[in-house]
């Protein structure tokens, strides 16, 4: 699998189901009603956005690995000729999953190490990670253009979750015969090579935005719309991952193209919006992640 000339969108989230298997601290529950996006409906998107985008995420809110059809859904991106992303706290994985996860089609998988000890503090990690590290040498081996990510998000979590930070560290770079910096600076790199295409990548927890925030301004900029875009499980089309009820909701893809969707008049505002620093809506004015795409610099310690 090569990567294609650049197409409009670099990545489109698609929500195949909302239901995760853990319930995270930092990850605020889903308000909407349980959903499984059903296959048809998945189709009938990849579909559409096959021809604008590089890439497909199975995931906004919700584990993919929960989704009793992801092997279809797998099936049908390959008949469009759409490449995957996957985001799964790899809690999951079963060895008899590996196959499906080796499928040529995906592009990268990120495993969100951070979730497991948020959700079982108690328990020893090593049976979970070990199926993970197992998953990984078979996917060096059989898929060595596959990018795997293993994501530290909870830095400078409040609940100390610096030290389970550091007893995974411990036994990845025991697994991969690795030495990690002991500083890291999330702001200018967030990302450090194992090896090959496995990568570490660290960040700082973020709070959600929400509309029962308070508003941080009214300045500012942000890449939703115009590098990539959301669809939740019932249909909904959303500027972004990040709006996980659907503040936002642009129009719904059961009802409309999504072409049409992206033209309409809401979602030109929001892009006319970004491109002169203006923040047009409410969920944006309250959201912390445009403070990524500022200047200030914190380096933050990792071990
Ligand atoms: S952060 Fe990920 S693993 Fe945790 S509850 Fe949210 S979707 Fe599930
Ligand atoms: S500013 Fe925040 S809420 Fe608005 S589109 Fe960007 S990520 Fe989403």
């Amino acid at each position: 699998m090569t990567r294609k000339q650049r197409k409009r969108f670099h990545k489109i989230h698609i929500e195949i189901s909302n239901i995760c298997n853990l319930q995270c601290s930092f990850c605020p529950p889903v308000e909407r009603d349980n959903k499984m996006m059903s296959l048809d409906l998945f189709r009938d998107l990849v579909k559409q956005i096959a021809p604008m985008t590089e890439l497909v995420c199975l995931h906004l809110m919700g584990d993919p690995l929960v989704h009793p059809k992801l092997k279809e859904m797998i099936d049908i991106c390959d008949e469009y000729d759409l490449n995957i992303f996957l985001v799964t706290n790899g809690v999951l994985l079963k060895p008899e999953k590996f196959e499906l996860l080796l499928h040529p089609r995906f592009y990268q998988i990120n495993f969100s190490l951070h979730s497991f000890f948020d959700n079982f503090p108690d328990k020893n990690p090593e049976k979970y990670l070990t199926r993970i590290f197992n998953f990984t040498r078979l996917a060096l081996e059989k898929r060595p253009e596959l990018y795997l990510n293993y994501r530290l998000w909870n830095l400078n979590d409040p609940m100390g979750s610096q030290t389970q930070n550091t007893q995974m560290l411990a036994q990845i770079c025991e697994q991969f015969n690795f030495e990690p910096p002991s500083e890291i600076d999330v702001r200018k790199k967030k990302s450090i090579k194992i090896q090959d295409r496995l990568y570490l990548h660290f960040d700082t927890e973020f709070i959600w935005p929400s509309l029962d925030l308070p508003m941080l301004g009214t300045k500012g900029t942000c890449y939703g719309l115009s590098s990539h875009f959301g669809i939740l499980a019932d249909g909904t089309v959303v500027p972004c991952c990040l709006d996980k009820e659907a503040a936002i909701p642009i129009g719904n893809a059961t009802q409309q193209p999504i072409k049409e969707i992206l033209a309409s008049s809401r979602a030109q505002a929001i892009l006319r919006g970004f491109k002169n620093k203006e923040l047009v809506e409410k969920l944006c004015q309250r959201c912390q992640y445009i403070e990524r795409f500022s200047d200030s610099r914190i380096p933050i310690k990792v071990a």
